[in-house]
């Protein structure tokens, strides 16, 4: 399919082929043949406005709880989280976090004597995080003063949401102390399932304007000014499971967009955690692979600003 788009050259690495691929009939990307961003077609004048009405869908406007999942899939992700940031922090270590969601990476961080805040968009979550003890300002991330201030900061899936992702990798690298580090998770273009099931990723997803793969993501970081420090993907038991929630939701003809967190909402409050702690279990060594082989469905990149010289 090569009609024509929004964006005749990509914006990341310049490649004139960018090729729309319809996912839905609302939800149309750009993906670009060399470097492999995709990027959204707004719906709205800009994408500065789809990004907020998207935020007031997700976040605003719900009284459920939008980060509802079952818990073996949360500790499963902490876990990880955990792991890579065990290498970055230290007691004492000053560390901002884009977009803290539920707040359990603030939790573990508090727990580990880390000097941290949330930089969190959204009234409503901000109201929810300080009502747990959480250390978080509401705010836009891009609109902090640019003082080299932390240790460390992080952006764990926020930056396919935002409409300009190469500002939040300029103004991380404003406020990062040099020498300090900026960590993204962010899903991955190129993994398995978005590259065998384009259709069916969940990593397409009308909150999502950008999907990143590890070369795109790394042209803006270096363009930042950013020195890449570690780069893997990693693979949750989620992953393939969206798939499969989304051929269900597909075989019942429901809105795919108006039912997207149902189904985790419904294994959260129905004691999946057995049966998804088999299924974690099971698949660890093929996904331990995947991930391994660059194909796991979230890209994590650790940047590093240079020491001054
Ligand atoms: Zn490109």
């Amino acid at each position: 399919m090569n009609a024509p788009t929004m964006h005749e050259t990509c914006p990341i690495c310049g490649h004139g082929g960018l090729v729309v691929l319809e996912v839905a009939s609302h939800l149309r990307y750009d993906v670009c043949g060399k470097c492999g961003v995709c990027i959204k077609h707004v719906e709205s004048a800009s994408a500065q406005e789809d990004f907020a009405s998207s935020q007031n869908a997700y976040y605003e406007e719900t009284i459920e709880d939008p980060f509802a999942e079952p818990s073996a899939i949360m500790r499963e992700r902490l876990a990880h989280r955990a792991r890579v940031l065990q290498r970055y922090i230290k007691p004492g270590s000053s560390v901002l976090e884009i977009g803290p969601g539920g707040g359990q990476v603030a939790d573990w961080l508090l727990r580990n004597n880390c000097d941290y805040l949330g930089c969190e968009i959204s009234k409503e979550l901000t109201k929810r995080l300080k009502a747990r003890g959480i250390p978080v300002v509401n705010n836009d991330f891009e609109m902090l003063p640019s003082v080299d201030a932390f240790d460390l900061v992080l952006s764990f899936h926020t930056i396919e949401h935002v409409p300009e992702p190469q500002s939040q990798l300029t103004k991380a690298f404003s406020i990062v102390k040099p020498g300090g580090f900026f960590i993204i998770a962010t899903p991955n273009a190129r993994s398995w399932e978005q590259r065998l099931f384009s259709k069916l990723s969940a990593n397409f997803d009308v909150g999502h304007l950008h999907v990143f793969s590890p070369r795109s993501l790394v042209m803006m970081a270096e363009a930042a000014g950013w020195q890449v420090h570690a780069s893997s993907t990693s693979e949750y038991t989620s992953d393939w499971l969206r798939i499969l929630s989304k051929v269900l939701r597909r075989f019942r003809n429901e809105d795919e967009v108006a039912s997207a967190g149902k189904y985790s909402r419904m294994a959260a409050s129905g004691g999946a955690d057995r049966a998804i702690s088999l299924i974690s279990a099971v698949t660890a060594p093929l996904r331990l692979v995947q991930a391994s082989l660059g194909g796991g469905n979230e890209i994590v990149l650790v940047l590093q600003r240079p020491n001054a010289r």
